[in-house]
């Protein structure tokens, strides 16, 4: 048996895991004990990491659309195609008539030279990957506030937070080895104040649960603040030394009281005192959140007011405290950081620099590079539906499930002149493709992934790809190839990770000898550099950390008559995502087969729903049919359905308005009705 240390594909946390091989088959994985996140544990889905690898549906050769059916082909033919076709269509409609969608599966290698070929093979800014469908509210914000849009610290630091405040966030069951680690803190007398309308796991252990309605976490952070500001529990001295901006601030905070804040969120206006006492008395607190927080038609001002939040109290550059989204995929941290984003190259050096671009261009032996910011996702969608976007080519994302209101993702994919997909199963993306090219799968390449706390690892090959499949990094570097250019000949992922560090001064010390067993936190800029646990240690990246105010803005639907509950989506603990690998995975498959919806016992009653009836839920954009849970884990008025199911795809129902600033959809709130059919 051989066993070969990776980096689970799952989530954001980052776990590392053997796995094991037997004759050239995968047959289990094992746990990494020395690891510093995972310290020998895995969750159900890191175990079975294994499972999908070698099942009968990888793809094994690509596929060109003949006469409406996608039928094998050669890779000289379907790449060829790609680059003909690509070229044809901004021949006729510019450079910018062609998407290039990257992905938080894939490595940061891969992530990095699909960036290079959209900007130096194809001269268009537009690309981006699905960042844009879960964090690029914090992007935004905390680049704004803090200067720097990752989390400010360590997972280890969690041991040391005197009090941790989630809010937004599932963590035991979407970062199960990081909720593992807040409970263990609770064991040992940290302090837990969960802010969730959800019963979620942590909720059963936090000092405090605040059930506030979906979508007004805005008036929530801003009372808290005010409180602790009216009873001047603020931190002034690093309020003085450490940021700008704090007397507008707090003059927009004067309205704010808990009464007022109270009748927005549904809480009592006593419950937020106490939070806000409970926040301020601790010594160190750190404050956790993912997509409950960034997921909303206004994601960046809940980010910025997490980050006030943090700036007012003092709690910041030092370990136990700081301000940690926890990124979902497992490299979305990377695809980031790699410039897999439409307005910036590697590590947000932004391409309106022109100063930036001349350094680019310089590196990769071209003439010039564009300038102007390119499409996000979520406006590629919008275009391409519009007919005006003729060519979108996706790696390893399945936007059909994905992307909200599925009905206009569909129409988009469909309208395209070309649409290429590049991944290790036929998604439901894929079927509806002219050209799918078979991917190697994280067990199948070298490469390097980013954590949620900015650790870089490396992955390992631990066995070839299923027939013809390749690398991502081996089709992006072909098909610039077939485009003419001559810049991405490498020796393999070490040698791209070489030109990544030249080139961004975060990653400037990292290089896969170095990386060895447990990988490197950037920014690491030199080779002597060992590595950064917590960010804004004496002063934040950007300088002083900025105080940015935020008013409230209600969810673009709210219940009404027609459509009389709210609707909130995310995840399960064993999926992950759309399904594509878990789902594939036959002992999380036979635990959770099939979608539902979670209802309350009260809405359940006055609907005459039982457990296990089938529902039709309907909203303004579609309709989907579930089994109903009845559970106190909603309250009344609000339902939840996970996304990972084709057959009862949530996004068919979901919202597809936008953040006005990080253009990220409202996937937590949308108005539904429900009819019991079965
Ligand atoms: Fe994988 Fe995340 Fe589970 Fe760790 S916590 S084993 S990274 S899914």
């Amino acid at each position: 048996m051989k066993k070969t240390l990776t980096v689970c594909p799952y989530c954001g946390t980052g776990c590392a895991l053997y796995l094991v091989s037997d004759g050239g088959r995968l047959i289990g994985v094992e746990p990494s004990v020395t690891h510093p996140v995972s310290r020998g544990g895995l969750c159900v889905k890191g175990w079975n990491a294994f499972a999908f690898v070698q099942h009968p549906d990888r793809l094994t050769t690509p596929l060109i659309r003949r006469n409406g059916e996608l039928m094998p082909a050669s890779w000289n033919e379907a790449l060829g195609l790609v680059v003909e076709r690509l070229q044809s269509i901004q021949q006729r409609y510019g450079h910018d008539s062609v998407m290039f969608c990257s992905s938080a599966k894939a490595t940061n290698e891969e992530n990095y030279l699909l960036m290079k070929l959209a900007r130096g093979v194809f001269f268009t800014n537009n690309i981006d990957h699905c960042a844009r469908l879960c964090h690029s509210s914090t992007v935004f914000g905390l680049a704004e506030t803090l200067g720097s849009g990752a989390m400010t610290n360590s997972i280890a630091c969690f041991d040391q937070a005197d009090l941790i405040f989630v809010i937004g966030s599932n963590t035991t069951e979407q970062h199960p080895l990081i909720g593992t680690r807040i409970l263990n803190a609770v064991r040992s007398g940290t302090k837990l104040i969960v802010a969730d309308n959800r019963r979620i796991r942590l909720a059963r252990h936090a000092d405090l649960h605040l059930r506030h309605k979906n979508g007004s976490d805005v008036a929530l952070l801003n009372a808290m603040m005010h409180v602790i500001i009216t009873e001047g529990r603020m931190n002034r001295p690093f309020i003085e030394n450490r940021t700008e901006n704090y007397a507008a601030f707090a003059e927009n905070l004067r309205e704010w009281t808990p009464e007022r804040a109270a009748a927005i969120t549904g809480l009592e206006a006593g419950e937020i005192v106490v939070a806000a006492r409970l926040f301020a008395e601790a010594k160190n607190a750190m404050i956790v959140f993912s997509m409950g927080i960034t997921q909303h038609s206004h994601g960046v001002d809940n980010v910025r007011c997490c980050a006030a939040l943090a700036l007012l109290t003092g709690n910041l550059g030092r370990p136990g405290a700081g301000v940690n989204p926890l990124r979902g995929q497992n490299n979305v941290q990377g695809g980031c950081d790699m410039g897999a984003l439409p307005d910036v190259f590697s590590c947000y050096q932004p391409v309106a620099d022109p100063g930036m671009r001349q350094k680019f261009a310089r590196a990769w032996g071209v003439a010039d590079l564009p300038g102007s910011p390119g499409l996000a996702l979520t406006h590629a969608m919008d275009a391409a539906a519009a007919g005006e976007l003729q060519g979108m080519f996706i790696m390893g994302e399945n936007p059909l499930l994905s992307d909200p209101d599925q009905a206009h993702a569909r129409q988009a994919l469909q309208n395209l002149e070309l649409l290429v997909v590049q991944d290790i199963f036929l998604t439901e993306t894929a079927v509806l493709a002219d050209v799918v090219l078979p991917a190697a799968c994280y067990a199948e390449k070298e490469g390097t992934f980013t954590n949620t706390e900015r650790r870089v690892q490396r992955l390992r090959k631990a066995l070839e790809p299923p027939g013809e499949a390749l690398a991502d990094w081996e089709i992006i570097c072909a098909l610039a190839e077939r485009a003419g250019y001559g810049g991405m000949r490498y020796s393999g992922p070490a040698q791209v990770m070489e030109e990544i560090a030249a080139l961004t001064s975060s990653y400037g010390g990292i290089s896969f000898e170095r990386l060895d067993q447990h990988g490197l936190q950037w920014p690491c800029p030199d080779a002597k550099h060992p590595g950064t646990p917590v960010l804004h240690v004496d002063h934040c990246t950007r300088g002083p950390g900025r105080f940015s105010p935020a008013d409230y803005r209600p969810p673009h639907e709210t219940a009404d008559d027609d459509y009389p509950f709210v609707l909130t989506t995310g995840r399960t603990y064993f999926h992950w995502h759309t399904g594509t690998m878990t789902r594939r995975s036959h002992l999380l498959d036979r635990e959770e087969r099939s979608a539902f919806i979670e209802i309350n016992p009260e809405d359940a009653g006055r609907l005459g729903v039982r457990e296990n009836d089938i529902v039709l839920v309907a909203s303004r954009r579609g309709e989907i049919r579930v089994a109903v849970r009845v559970t106190g884990m909603v309250i009344p008025g609000v339902v939840f359905i996970p996304f990972h199911f084709a057959e009862g795809a949530a996004n068919a129902l979901t919202n597809n308005v936008l953040d006005p600033e990080s253009s990220i959809p409202e996937f937590k709130v949308c108005a539904v009705r429900i009819r019991r059919i079965v």
